[in-house]
């Protein structure tokens, strides 16, 4: 049997949720859409969330909102998904790719202040593989009045916030902590993915996790990117059901990325057993890499708990030290031929043929290429048997 990396959990109770709401007789965006969003505002202690049909789609829609377009440049780390820079082409902005660090993968607070112009509109930070990036640092910095007086507001709402926004990819990092908060309160706005292979899965799905603050009411903020992501459109299905609603009005040209309730029924059974359940069994699964892995002086270890911070235990990034591309390469394929399915989180964006394309180097981001180089992101998922984790732990010792 071949184990594989991260497949759904999908159980009775996902397909009896799943068939309650199809028999309601509403399947696109309603009830069930409206309790999961709530239900994360309260896990993550944030007091409005909007889910969508990706995070893809919930990143490109604040980018938007916030009057992204030409001649803006959006600072994002250079080690990160496709996702994250594609959204900022899209809007017809420049990505201005930043290094990471060598302990943990993040992106480097030191790298974005060399990176920051009077150009710079939005921060992208990448919480990879669950592990929250240093909010506190960079929170601070885009407040700080040299940083602020470099702004140049073009649009409403740069105006109203004066400043760089911060916008969280927070695809990996639902349930991370830090300082105690958890993700989704930790900047201005963050986005969360629901993707098949993530830590909480709707199949496809996402969610922006509202934090503005003052003068933004987030109730206002949300209730407009609703509209916004369904065709700028005065009413959704639901509220044109009412009786003699039919009417409503366009405001202008939105886009389309609302969640439906369908994918919303297997959003809200993983949310309740998310905490104390799904993250413990993950975190069970790191604990027993990092025993197994300890022992061997050749493997780095991934930083999973430090400073206040807490991973969501997404992935777990074991790094060969003192070793090259081939050899990882090599490394993988034996531990694919003993029957284990191994990955690579991620290949930095310069070393892709579109961004090489557009002049970025990947000779400028050393701890990118250095991390992606001797990285192998090994099987995590709910169902995994000890028998499982011991067969992944004797692949990798023997392949190595
Ligand atoms: C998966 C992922 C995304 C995209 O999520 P979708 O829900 O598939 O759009 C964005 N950023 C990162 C870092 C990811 O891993």
């Amino acid at each position: 049997m071949v184990i594989p990396f991260s497949p759904p959990r999908i159980d009775d109770k996902i397909i009896n949720e799943v068939i309650a709401a199809l028999k309601s007789g509403w399947i696109t965006t309603g009830a069930r859409t409206k309790l999961f969003e709530k239900k994360l505002s309260a896990y993550n202690g944030n007091p409005n969330t909007l889910c969508t049909n990706s995070a893809t789609a919930g990143l490109e829609l604040v980018l938007r909102w916030f009057g992204v377009g030409k001649n803006d440049e959006v600072i994002i780390p250079a080690y990160t998904y496709c996702a994250t820079a594609n959204v900022v082409i899209h809007c017809g902005a420049k990505p201005v790719f930043v290094d990471v660090n060598k302990e943990d993968f993040n992106i480097s607070v030191e790298e974005i202040k060399k990176k920051i112009t009077k150009k710079t509109k939005v921060i992208m930070p990448v919480d990879f593989a669950g592990m929250p990036c240093d909010y506190k640092e960079i929170n601070e910095l885009v407040k700080k009045e040299n940083i602020k007086s470099l702004f140049v507001a073009k649009s409403k709402m740069q105006e109203k916030l004066g400043r760089i926004l911060i916008l969280s990819d927070s695809a990996h990092s639902l349930g991370a902590s830090y300082f105690g908060k958890k993700t989704g309160s930790l900047t201005d706005i963050s986005v969360f993915s629901f993707h098949a292979v993530k830590n909480l899965i709707t199949a496809e799905g996402g969610a922006i996790a509202f934090n503005l603050p003052d003068p933004f009411d987030n109730l206002e903020v949300y209730k407009y990117f609703a509209i916004f992501g369904l065709h700028g459109q005065s009413k959704d299905a639901l509220a044109k059901t009412k009786k003699g609603s039919w009417k409503y009005d366009v405001i202008e040209a939105g886009y389309k990325t609302n969640m439906t309730d369908v994918l919303a029924a297997i959003g809200l059974i993983e949310l309740e057993r998310y905490e104390n359940d799904t993250l413990k069994k993950r975190k069970f699964i790191f604990d027993k890499y990092t025993e197994a892995f300890s022992n061997n002086k050749i493997f780095q270890i991934p930083v999973y708990k430090k400073n206040n911070k807490i991973s969501s235990f997404h992935l777990y990034p074991l790094r060969i030290k003192n070793i090259n591309e081939e050899q990882r390469n090599e490394i993988m394929k034996r531990i694919f031929n003993k029957n284990v399915s191994v990955n690579v989180h991620f290949q930095p964006l310069p070393i892709l043929s579109f961004y090489k394309n557009l002049g970025y180097k990947i000779s400028d981001f050393p701890n990118s290429y250095d991390n992606y180089s001797r990285e192998i992101s090994i099987p995590v998922f709910y169902n995994m048997t000890e028998k499982n984790i011991n067969k992944v732990i004797s692949a990798v010792n023997n392949s190595i």
